[in-house]
């Protein structure tokens, strides 16, 4: 649109005619640089020449033709847009200008809709993969990100985490506060992981977390430092104790996560069975508890 309307000034009311002008100076180029390099070393062929500048010329009006006759749609398109403008009222065709005008006016329209579909798009795209209550991923968004891993960077370890007794929680607290928890102590594994680490809801009162490139010695401490910071700055209290978690660990070698997933989910019932508020590995005898 900017080269058109920089053009204007050539043939302000054909576009055939600023069409025919550009065609014919850009096409004639390499026959002015003959020239201009004959004049200049006396080595001009005559007979070439005014073959090649009709053969040049001929080629323009057929590009000429041709253009006008791709353009012939875009010209009756405005027809119809001006007789949709003014129902019932017989107009002159629209003048150049006026054809400009409802181009860029039709191309303002094309990029104002895509524009808010993209935007409706990535709306939706955010609300699939993020769990409003918490801000942090949900289970579709926490996989997702595991998803696009490159394949490198697949390994490390998983670790589904369990809030203890929640619902007690929503019993003696209320379902507010439970909210309010959930929303804390996703917060609390935000800030207390690396940036390269994914934690997700993984759904109710369970949370999932993958440490990257970590073996399970290093997964299992820094749960351990979010457990013991659960202890000295409690997000709740049931009875005057403070709110616990549990958690089941799985180291992560590429391959399917779901297998890692639900191994790390059969040694987080390990934990409940045990006690809670304890780390337990999978296909581990020894418990690593805390506390
Ligand atoms: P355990 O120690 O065995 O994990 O016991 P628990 O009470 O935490 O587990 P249970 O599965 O019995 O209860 C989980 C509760 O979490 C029940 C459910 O109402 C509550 N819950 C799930 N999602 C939400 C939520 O979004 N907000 C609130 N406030 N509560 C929720
Ligand atoms: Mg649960
Ligand atoms: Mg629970």
């Amino acid at each position: 649109m900017q080269f058109y309307l920089a053009t204007s000034f050539i043939f302000p009311r054909s576009l055939r005619f600023r069409l025919f002008a550009l065609c014919f100076v850009t096409t004639h180029l390499p026959l002015l640089g003959y020239i201009g390099w004959g004049a200049a070393t006396g080595r001009i062929a005559w007979a070439e020449f005014i073959i090649l500048t009709l053969a040049t010329m001929a080629g323009a009006a057929g590009a000429l033709l041709g253009i006008g006759a791709l353009l012939n749609p875009i010209h009756a398109l405005a027809d119809a847009l001006h007789q949709s403008d003014e129902p019932g009222r017989n107009r002159a065709a629209p003048t150049l200008p006026e054809v400009g005008d409802i181009i860029s006016k039709l191309f303002a329209g094309v990029r104002r809709a895509a524009t808010a579909t993209r935007e409706q798009i990535d709306e939706l795209n955010i609300a699939a993969h993020e769990d409003p209550l918490t801000g942090i991923a949900n289970r579709r968004g926490f996989l997702a990100q595991l998803d696009a891993l490159p394949l490198s960077r697949r390994r490390g370890c998983i670790a589904i985490i369990d809030i203890d007794h929640f619902k007690q929680v929503n019993d003696q607290l209320g379902h507010d506060e439970g909210d309010r928890l959930l929303g804390d102590f996703a917060a609390r594994l935000s800030s207390q992981t690396r940036r390269v680490d994914v934690i997700g809801r993984w759904g109710g009162e369970e949370f999932a977390i993958f440490y990257q490139d970590a073996i399970e010695d290093e997964a299992s401490w820094s749960l351990a430092r979010i457990a013991d910071r659960m202890r000295q700055e409690p997000i709740g209290t049931l009875g005057g104790q403070p709110v616990t978690f549990s958690a089941g660990l799985c180291a992560w070698r590429g391959g399917p996560v779901t297998e890692a997933i639900s191994r790390a989910d059969e040694a987080l019932y390990r934990a409940k069975r045990s006690g809670r508020d304890q780390i337990q590995r999978a296909e581990r005898p020894a418990s690593q508890a805390y506390g």
